[in-house]
């Protein structure tokens, strides 16, 4: 079966500079692989007239399908639209649908309207508009040599809805696509290079049309099996068979088999008992509490933090006791144990988890270097301590220590 390629252009001086990530690509790319669109070329460029006209050109080449965000704005430095009407041939003209839309924004914003609101409003003649529900710049469609060229605004929650609403299934009508699935796991606490070792047979022994993709990502390893093929349905079939045997394999790492992420998956398990959370948290700040606390309906288990960040507030609030802190130090083992009985009694809750430790760049020691993180997680019973060693810069550290935390916590819940 043919494939179908994509191109995907993004416009801004901004995205040049660093200013801003280009992330409307990645989501863009996402979406296209999801319905079968093979991505071929991500492309940023500037605001530049020359620069714009020449990725039109070049994309065309290779991809009958050109996507463009960006540039699309009131303002003098957004030159998009000027450009599409002249690599066209149409002149601008004022689009009704786009004029009311334009207007009932303003109107809703109880906002005066400026003639350079209005010129949004106007659109290549010969174009077909795409409706931007959430904004006031229209997305606009070309045909060109067999050539779908949509452009679309740059503020990606605008373009995010004009792809879901209107080119996705503008796409798929035109396009007979391949079918691609994917499946896609969770491992922690084992490197990669580890895991492709245990996997190295069924990895050799995957037919052409599958393939095996590692994505780490701060402690976490997510292996992706992806087929394609014509048949959707027998593809399916196929690919659960293979990820039967691949979960098999890493079964002793396996902590999801969605790829969702450890504090949803963590959230899940409370909820179905019925049982509720508190953290310690001294080194990552409160930041386990605020992904804890990303998923909806988090109420339901999660109660509350203590971010013990002072060696005061462990010894007042939780109860960590002086001598501890004296001999043992803020970062030890039974600093960790102590904040999680502290943080139960505190809170009330079934299980805490409590970290601590030298997140760099600065304060290590010689017997307690930079990366020296203490976890401890537990109920009114039993706590259990484990050790870590990091060796990345402040912000990894932080989202390490609760990546892994956060594991200790999945790990103890289930055994208790
Ligand atoms: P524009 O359509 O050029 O007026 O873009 C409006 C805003 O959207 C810019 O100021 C950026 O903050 C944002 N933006 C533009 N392009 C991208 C992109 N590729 N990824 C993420 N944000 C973007
Ligand atoms: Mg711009």
């Amino acid at each position: 079966m043919e494939k179908v390629f994509a191109s995907i252009i993004t416009i801004g001086d901004e995205l040049l500079i660093g200013q801003t990530i280009d992330t409307n690509s990645s989501w863009i790319g996402r979406e296209l692989n999801a319905v079968g669109v093979w991505v071929k070329r991500r492309v940023a460029v500037g605001d530049m007239w020359d620069d714009i006209w020449e990725a039109l050109d070049e994309e065309s080449q290779s991809s009958q399908i050109i996507l463009i965000t960006g540039g699309l704005g009131p303002t003098a430095d957004d030159i998009t639209k000027p450009l599409l009407s002249a690599y066209f041939g149409g002149r601008l003209v004022v689009d009704e649908g786009a004029l009311q839309n334009v207007k009932n924004i303003f109107r809703s914003l109880n906002r005066p309207m400026l003639d350079r609101n209005l010129a949004q409003a106007t659109v290549p003649e010969g174009c077909t508009v795409i409706p931007n529900k959430r904004g006031t710049a229209p997305g606009m469609l070309f045909r060109k040599n067999e050539r779908i060229f949509i452009s679309m605004p740059g503020v990606p929650h605008e373009m995010k809805g004009m792809m879901t609403d209107s080119v996705i299934p503008l796409l798929q009508k035109e396009f007979i696509m391949p079918g691609i699935s994917h499946r896609v796991l969770m491992t922690a606490g084992v490197g990669e290079s580890f895991l492709a070792e245990m996997i190295k047979e069924f990895e050799e022994a995957l037919p052409k049309h599958v393939k095996l993709a590692y994505l780490p990502n701060y402690g976490m390893v997510r292996l992706r099996l992806t087929a394609t093929g014509a048949n959707k349905i027998q593809l399916d079939q196929e690919l659960d068979l293979f990820f039967g045997r691949l979960q098999e394999l890493v079964k002793d790492y396996l902590v999801s088999n969605t790829g969702e992420s450890l504090e949803i998956i963590v959230g899940r398990i409370l909820k179905s008992r019925n049982q509720t959370l508190a953290t310690a948290e001294s080194c990552t700040g409160g930041y386990i509490a605020h992904l804890i606390t990303t998923i909806p309906g988090s109420s339901q288990y999660f109660k509350g933090s203590v971010v013990s960040y002072a060696n005061e507030v462990k010894e007042n609030i939780l109860h960590v006791s002086a001598a501890t802190l004296l001999h043992e130090g803020a970062v030890s083992e039974e600093t960790v144990r102590q904040m999680v009985r502290g943080a139960l009694d505190v809170m009330g809750t079934d299980f805490a988890v409590a970290t601590s430790g030298i997140m760099g760049p600065d304060g290590g020691t010689a017997d307690k270097p930079v990366g020296t993180v203490w976890v401890a997680v537990g109920n009114v019973n039993k706590t259990v301590a484990q050790k870590f060693k990091f060796r990345f810069d402040r912000m990894r550290n932080i989202e390490l220590t609760a990546t892994n935390a956060l594991n200790l916590l999945r790990k103890f819940i289930l055994e208790h």
